[in-house]
């Protein structure tokens, strides 16, 4: 190939503080990359306005007017940012492009790194991550929530990248791959590290916010967690067996004890503390374990319903 057709795809929820100077910076920037080479002219964006409340949809008419370079799809409610970037992979699929590149649309990553995960792809890596260098504009609580997610993932097989966040390189392979998985549930950072297409990493900074806030709060987060967790992997669920066997078995051992106590020396029961402590944990352990499994009920129960990933509105292309 000669040089690619590049797809730049924003999620954009409430961003009508931001999505303007975003999209007049990169246009420029892909002017800039067709200056020197690096990619075709019919080069594009494509914004996914995930059920705005504000008027971001209005800019990206407006902008769409005036350059029809910048295409869009807007989602007839809010699905979620995971939602609008599967969206949008799906839709320069049928566009047509050589490669993707998803972009936050507060441009905190910074967008020079696409010039490197074009280099990355013409030297053969279907997927290129981004790396940030720091979370220095993340909140504390963030970082610890981050960094135990990252560790958790790990642990249960996923060989997700620390600190990659959705800003990542994908070419029209891994696209195709992806029709093939019909799950309602993606989630994207496990999905394209686990394909097995040679992988390439980029490191970036990140600088504040344009402007506005995130979009993100605690629930938010922990539901991207959750579904990150139990739609990847079952090796909780078996951490769950393995921990009732080993309840069960010490359970069998205190129990053969107390027997044995109360034939051979009589003694009364006099550990009513221990008796409240060992009830406590059990039934906490227990319920926990049930709330995990429910996470699991959860997550067949969304697939089996097989509702649409999301519901496409308008598209501009
Ligand atoms: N976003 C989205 N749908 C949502 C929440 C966020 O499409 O329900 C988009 C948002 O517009 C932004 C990106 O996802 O382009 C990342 O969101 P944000 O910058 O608020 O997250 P943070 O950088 O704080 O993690
Ligand atoms: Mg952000």
């Amino acid at each position: 190939m000669d040089k690619p057709t590049l797809a730049v795809i924003i999620p954009c929820y409430n961003e009508e503080l931001c999505i303007r100077a975003t999209v007049e910076t990169l246009l420029k920037y892909l002017d800039s990359l067709v200056l020197s080479n690096k990619i075709q002219k019919d080069s594009y964006l494509y914004l996914v306005d995930d059920g705005s409340k504000d008027s971001t949809w209005q800019i990206i008419e407006e902008l769409h007017k005036r350059d029809k370079r910048v295409k869009a799809l807007k989602f007839i409610r809010n699905f979620g940012n995971q939602k609008a970037l599967t969206a949008g992979l799906e839709g320069v699929r049928n566009i047509g492009c050589d490669c993707a590149v998803s972009i936050d649309a507060d441009l905190q990553q910074d967008y020079n790194a696409i010039e490197k995960f074009i280099d990355e792809f013409m030297k053969g890596s279907d997927i290129v991550c981004g790396i940030r260098n720091n979370r220095k504009t993340d909140s504390f609580f963030k970082k610890i929530t981050a960094l135990m997610f990252y560790k958790t993932m790990n642990i249960l097989g996923a060989k997700i990248p620390p600190n990659h966040s959705d800003y990542r390189l994908v070419s029209k392979k891994a696209l195709d791959i992806m029709e093939l998985y019909p799950e309602k549930y993606l989630f994207l950072r496990g999905f394209f590290n686990e394909l097995g297409l040679k992988t390439s990493y980029v490191n970036f900074d990140v600088k504040p916010r344009l402007a506005g806030e995130s979009k993100f709060n605690f629930m938010s987060l922990m539901t991207l967690a959750l579904n990150g967790i139990t739609s990847y992997s079952v090796v909780p669920l078996r951490f769950v067996a393995v921990l009732g066997f080993f309840m069960a078995l010490f359970g069998f051992l205190v129990g053969v004890e107390t027997v044995i106590e109360k034939i051979f020396w009589h003694n009364s029961p006099n550990g009513w503390a221990t008796a409240i402590i060992l009830l406590c944990v059990f039934g906490g352990i227990q319920l926990f374990c049930l709330g995990l499994i429910g996470e699991y009920v959860g997550q067949v129960f969304r697939e089996v319903k097989a509702r649409p990933r999301y519901i496409k509105d308008i598209e501009l292309k």
